[in-house]
């Protein structure tokens, strides 16, 4: 047996990490939880309970773990073969993956000042990883680099070109490991190759985009400079008038508070005042909550308006596909999106909408339907270990 592929993502207080064969098959997953805290722990998937972590709990003490969890087990025998991270912004530099040397380092750290949050966690697993593993191939897998296609009218602001210029100003989506593992499965389930298939990918989980796929590649997607943009999302607010700062610093809220109340305050969890969890908000609007029942219209609506604007970067449509945890469960969110949308000739099976496609291959439109309609599962991690087979392992044979 060939030891397995490792696939990080480094959160500021977390650690997801998932194993694959490389035959793709996924061995195990495991997340660490409330690092550099005195309350870090690690639980294996599948596994009732979680192990504390000795202090200061950190993401290499945690990604040690990880490696002693999954040795005892038998899941890995000494190091892994090769190890995917994902890295969240990737700027203009990085249109694919990239076997990280000291060169990659550098750039990624370049594009931490447009992911001030992000890409420095992700360089704190990079190097975690790459002491605990020092010599085994490391490839970096940027959530922009599927967008990296999207033509120059679809990601340019209309602000003064200085802000481009200088520094980088303009929309360069994320979430694109889902979508392009969309574009695949589509592929496959229509039988029909990547790069003649034009399709919307509506990516609906705690952080939600949607993006037109052309020719399988992207060509407009609803995320911008920042994962704010676009759609309503669990707690962040997405679209907004921009002169709501104005009026907000009017109110004397500075930049930090607007920042982190449209971040973390909004969306599903400001609309409703409950909670940023659509489950929940599904059972509180069947009991009568209003504002439970407000929350899902605006995200609907918000998501219909969406996937009609993404019609105008298309010339065919091969199929609508929605996936992510509310994407993937909610035959509700979907119905009430598509009811918005008979004009362009969308119609839902009920019965295939309510099975979640599970018993249809995928396909929840009725026969009238214009379109097909999918529900495919998302598989982040596995984009990520198939990319470091790619990129790590057959690139240096
Ligand atoms: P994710 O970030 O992809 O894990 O998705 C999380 C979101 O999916 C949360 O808002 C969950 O409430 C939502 N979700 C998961 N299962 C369901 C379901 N059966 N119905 C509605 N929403 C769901």
């Amino acid at each position: 047996m060939d030891d397995p592929i490792l696939v990080v993502n480094c959160g500021s207080s977390s650690l997801k990490i998932a194993l694959f064969t490389r035959q793709e098959q996924r061995l195990g997953s495991l997340l660490a939880e409330n690092l550099n805290t005195p309350e870090a722990c690690i639980r294996l998937s599948g596994e009732p309970s979680s192990l504390n972590l000795p202090e200061p709990g950190s993401h290499e003490q945690a990604l040690t773990m990880a490696i002693d969890l999954f040795r005892q087990r038998g899941l890995i025998r000494k190091a892994p073969l090769a190890v995917g991270h994902r890295v969240v912004h990737g700027g203009e530099t990085f249109k694919e993956p990239s076997l990280i040397d000291d060169q990659v380092l550098v750039a990624i750290r370049a594009c931490s000042a447009l992911a001030p949050l992000h890409n420095p966690v992700n360089l704190i697993g990079i190097e975690a990883a790459q002491r605990l593993f020092p010599g085994i191939p490391q490839v970096a897998v940027f959530d922009t680099a599927f967008h990296q296609s999207l033509p120059a009218h679809a990601f340019h602001y209309a602000l003064p070109q200085r802000f481009y210029r200088d520094w980088g100003v303009r929309r360069y989506g994320f979430h694109g490991t889902s979508h392009q593992f969309m574009a695949d499965q589509t592929a496959n389930v229509l039988g029909k190759p990547v790069s003649d298939l034009s399709l919307i990918s509506a990516h609906l989980g705690n952080g939600c985009s949607i993006t037109a796929i052309r020719n399988g590649k992207s060509v407009d997607t609803s995320m911008g400079l920042t994962p704010l943009e676009g759609l309503v999302m669990g707690t962040r607010s997405g679209d907004v008038d921009p002169g709501l700062f104005d009026f907000l610093s009017e109110k004397g809220m500075d930049a930090g508070e607007i920042n982190r109340i449209l971040n973390r305050e909004s969306g599903l969890l400001g609309l409703s005042g409950q909670s940023n969890d659509m489950r929940t908000l599904c059972r509180m609007a069947e009991e009568g909550h209003q504002e439970a029942a407000l929350a899902i219209d605006v995200f609907c609506f918000r998501l219909a308006r969406y996937i009609g604007a993404m019609m105008a970067s298309l010339t065919s449509l091969d199929a609508l596909v929605f996936t992510g945890g509310i994407g993937e469960n909610s035959a509700k969110v979907r119905a009430r999106t598509l009811t918005h949308l008979t004009l362009l000739g969308f119609e839902l099976s009920r019965e295939n909408n309510e099975g979640n496609g599970k018993n249809s291959n995928h396909h929840i439109e009725a026969p009238a339907s214009r379109f097909p309609v999918l529900v495919i599962p998302t598989n982040e991690e596995l984009v990520i270990a198939r990319a470091a087979i790619a990129h790590g392992l057959e690139r240096i044979g």
